[in-house]
């Protein structure tokens, strides 16, 4: 590709609006350009990069049998009504109405459709296993696209569902699955860790998540330092806040063996007698339970809670903070809080919490108030689970270690949920009519793109690995006015074209620091520099990652780059 031909327009300033370096890198080089909150354009690079990535995931997938369809992103609400999605989704699924005023959604999964499919085409056993994926892309409002690629709400993924008759069949493909994640995010170049996603109360082991160790990840991941043990701590255990509070000298207490947990160890966990703590309150913030729990003395702890089982600490403050506080999160619900949304979740909440009661106050926030011991279900806590730093691993091998991931893929053990209510029925062998049993997958492909960036780069921009980069060479000739120059750097553009590699000739007229700097912006692992030794036939040679630069006779050329 001749870059006088094409669109890369870098930027030479950061953008005020992105905070990592991914986002700025893959703006300032001119790979992604962004069209509204959440929602982006892939130019030229950019569409190069996604292409390498999704044919690593195409190639692994199709090494375990995936086979490749592609379903509608506008999705019917009957289907999601059939499920029980429609209500329960939230307002992450995008939802409106055609001319007829009949309801859809932008698909932020494909449960529904594809279940649907396979209720309609698939009724023997014999059938069965099968596997379907697409690389799609997918609609969720999240309430905080940010991160750029990370976190956006149009983005692309490669989403698979398997389909056995019998619950071997889906272990085998889970794992096959697994590993052929593992191949992918590896050529990918990712420092990554397949986690348990799950406390273990669900059966941890049915549920994984894969997870670049970045320090811009939003999840908090505990591995053990000498195992392949890694578990997700936003479901499971304290999480780096309680890190940072441990080191700025605050009192809470280390809770020695990583075992069960009961409230009461809870409490002794904050350093409060659990008889002392008078009140908690669950109320619905960001699309998930928070409990507040009020000690006696007005000191409060705050336990964030996910599905109720699974804990973490994330904030020690008084009374009056956390009144300020639930006032700001009540705000942040939107008019009254009650919207349809928050109902459910607080119903979710609810059925999650047992017996708890959930009211309402004046500004609609719902919320627990309950005295321990007399209304408060104590049991519902014993699941809960601390992990800590250098507690022995679970598994008895070294110790535990915290990291920040970033979530980049998801494989779930789904059962019979969805085929149950779809009514997505094959005949056994004994000819009798059952659900059919379901796993899902996904792998978020812009995200695991954006992932790249941010592992890959320097002071001087992006350093792609090689599988992902959008071009294998960037010849540059530094004067294209100069003849020699100029049909120089054609000539190789030509000849390592011949040799199958992929090529960006930048033939622009610019000054020599303008390539430069673009060239090192976007990054490309090698660069072949086209200058005054021209006309000794002699070209410099610069590998972007190292640094190293050799000058090489131009006919060596091909030989060198083996
Ligand atoms: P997160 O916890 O980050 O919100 P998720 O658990 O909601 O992600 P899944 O439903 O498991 O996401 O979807 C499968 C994959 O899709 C995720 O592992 C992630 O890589 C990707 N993904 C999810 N949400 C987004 C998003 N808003 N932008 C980009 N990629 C996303
Ligand atoms: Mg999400
Ligand atoms: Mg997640
Ligand atoms: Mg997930």
């Amino acid at each position: 590709m001749k870059q006088s031909q094409t669109l890369i327009p870098t930027l030479r300033e950061v953008p005020s609006d992105a905070d990592i370096k991914s986002h700025q890198l893959l703006l300032r080089a001119g790979f992604i350009r962004q069209n509204a909150s959440g929602i982006y354009s892939f130019l030229p690079l950019g569409k190069k990069v996604l292409q390498k990535v999704e044919a690593i995931v195409r190639e692994e997938m199709d090494a375990v049998g995936g086979v490749e369809i592609l379903m509608p992103a506008l999705q019917p609400a009957e289907l999601w009504e059939m499920s029980g999605r429609w209500g329960t989704y939230g307002p992450e699924l995008m939802r409106m109405t055609d001319r007829h005023n009949r309801a859809f959604a932008l698909g932020a999964t494909h449960e529904e459709i594809i279940t649907s499919l396979m209720r309609d085409e698939v009724n023997s056993y014999k059938r069965l296993p099968l596997t379907l994926y697409q690389i799609q892309s997918k609609f969720r409002d999240e309430k905080r696209p940010r991160f750029g690629l990370l976190r956006g709400r149009e983005f692309l993924m490669k989403d698979a569902y398997s389909f056995h008759s019998n619950k071997e069949s889906l272990d085998h493909s889970y794992e096959e699955l697994m590993r052929a994640y593992s191949n992918i995010f590896r050529r990918c170049g990712l420092n990554f860790r397949a986690v348990q996603a799950d406390s273990g109360a669900i059966g941890g082991k049915d549920n994984h998540e894969f997870m670049v160790l970045s320090e811009i990840g939003e999840d908090t991941i505990a591995f053990s330092d000498a195992s392949e043990y890694a578990a997700n701590l936003e479901m499971a255990a304290v999480t780096a806040e309680y890190e940072q509070q441990k080191h700025s000298g605050n009192s809470m207490k280390r809770v020695e063996t990583p075992d069960q947990k009961t409230i009461t160890d809870v409490a002794a966990y904050l350093d409060v007698q659990a008889e002392e703590i008078v009140k908690s309150i669950l109320f619905i913030a960001d699309e998930e339970p928070v409990l507040v729990l009020v000690r006696g003395d007005h000191e409060v702890n705050e336990i964030k809670v996910k599905r109720a089982l699974d804990a973490r600490v994330i904030e020690l403050a008084t009374t009056e903070e956390t009144i300020k506080y639930l006032n700001a999160k009540a705000g942040s619900l939107g008019p009254a809080g009650v919207s349809e949304n928050v109902k459910i979740l607080a119903d979710n909440a609810l059925k999650a919490m047992g017996d708890l009661i959930i009211g309402a106050n004046e500004e609609g926030v719902h919320f627990i108030n309950a005295k321990l011991e007399r209304d408060f279900n104590v049991s519902l806590f014993e699941d809960l689970r601390f992990i800590l730093e250098g507690d022995p691993s679970p598994d008895g091998k070294g110790s535990i270690q915290f990291a920040k991931g970033i979530e980049v893929g998801h494989v779930f053990k789904l059962g019979t949920v969805y085929s149950e209510s779809m009514g997505a029925n094959i005949l056994d062998e004994n000819g009798r009519s059952k659900p059919m049993i379901m796993g899902c997958y996904g792998i978020g492909v812009s995200r695991t793109l954006a992932a790249i960036a941010e592992q890959f780069n320097d002071e001087n921009g992006l350093t792609w690995p090689v599988n992902i980069a959008p071009y294998d060479l960037h010849v540059i000739a530094i004067n294209m006015k100069d003849e020699v120059q100029s049909q120089v750097a054609d000539e190789l553009y030509k000849l390592l074209t011949d040799y199958r590699y992929q090529v960006l000739l930048d033939d622009r007229v610019e000054r020599a620091g303008v390539k430069f700097t673009d060239s090192d912006l976007i990054g490309l692992p090698v660069r072949i520099t086209v200058g005054k030794r021209a006309s000794e036939g002699i070209v410099e040679v610069k590998i972007r990652k190292s640094g190293e630069v050799y000058e090489v006779q131009k006919e060596e050329l091909t030989d060198k780059l083996q």
